[in-house]
């Protein structure tokens, strides 16, 4: 903060002043003609804006866009559309492109509420790129990238295998050092975790779990929450439940994981490591967030 004022500067920023407020006028106006379009259509992201997300998300491994091609350090190139068009839910989550990565928009920091039919942002991960970033469990390619953690080292000293890949160890050592100082009322959601590492299929289906690439964990079972488990209502559609506190949410949200109670098939136990879903840029923070288009 500045304390002291000279009175050439008071002077300067009397005159500027009016302009100023012009200005914001016009631009508030602007935001607010174009915001209900951006509320009521949940706009795709551009191929571009995809792949500078991605490149801003994995820094160590994606170098640029280019075109439709996400360019690798190693100049692997990988297509961000493939030209398939609009795919069925089923399609999204069983052979995604880096661009349906994000199709669904994951809102951090939003309150738990229900979501809407189908919305799972998060869920359709393009396994190439996972592969080559984390391993292929399947083939042993994630074990010798697996470190170990502690888990809230002063609650309970759990020991935990994820990717030292990306940094997700780290990160995950920050969430548990914020874990950590939460009051006891909150420990019976956060440890013994339900698991890290584990090289599987998900549940109920042949494809891979992100378990197997280390980058999510589980955390205590015994508030957890899964669609599965959940009976469908009259109409077919699966009630949301959830129990976990926005604290916890929080505190891996701020580490860019994502967490599965932001899924219509809800999850409410897991998180797992997204950066491309959550560490937004500071001006893609804020009331921007609550248009599809941008978050
Ligand atoms: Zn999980």
């Amino acid at each position: 903060m500045q304390v002291v004022v000279g009175s050439k500067r008071l002077a300067a920023r009397t005159v500027r002043a009016p302009l100023i407020m012009v200005l914001t006028v016009v631009m508030a106006w602007v935001a607010g003609a174009s915001a209900p379009i951006a509320r009521a259509v949940a706009q795709p992201l551009s191929v571009d804006a995809v792949g500078r997300r991605l490149v801003a998300a994995y820094p160590d491994f994606l170098a640029a866009v280019e075109g439709n091609w996400l360019v690798w350090k190693d100049g692997t190139r990988m297509a961000i559309d493939d030209g398939k068009g609009a795919k069925s839910f089923e399609a999204l989550l069983a052979a995604p492109d880096l661009e349906d990565m994000l199709h669904w928009p994951y809102r951090p920091g939003a309150p738990a509420e229900p979501p809407a039919f189908q919305h799972d942002p998060g869920r359709a991960r393009h396994q190439p790129l996972f592969d080559k970033m984390y391993g292929d469990c399947t083939k042993g390619g994630t074990a010798d990238k697996l470190a170990e953690i502690v888990w809230l080292p002063k609650k309970a000293r759990q020991r935990l295998k994820v990717t030292r890949v990306n940094g997700v160890a780290e990160r995950l050592e920050a969430v548990s050092r914020t874990l950590d100082t939460l009051p006891a009322k909150f420990d019976d959601y956060l440890f013994p975790a339900a698991g890290t590492y584990n090289c599987r299929p998900i549940a109920g289906s042949t494809r891979p779990s992100v378990h197997g690439a280390g980058i999510a964990i589980d955390i205590g079972i015994k508030h957890a929450h899964y669609w599965r488990w959940t009976k469908p209502d009259a109409d077919g559609r699966y009630p949301f439940r959830n129990s976990i506190p926005p604290e916890i949410v929080a505190a891996f949200e701020k580490e860019g994981f994502i967490w599965g109670g932001r899924w219509y098939h809800y999850d409410t136990m897991h998180f797992e490591y997204r950066p491309e879903l959550v560490d937004l840029k500071p001006d893609d923070k804020g009331a921007g967030c609550q248009g599809a288009a941008k978050c």
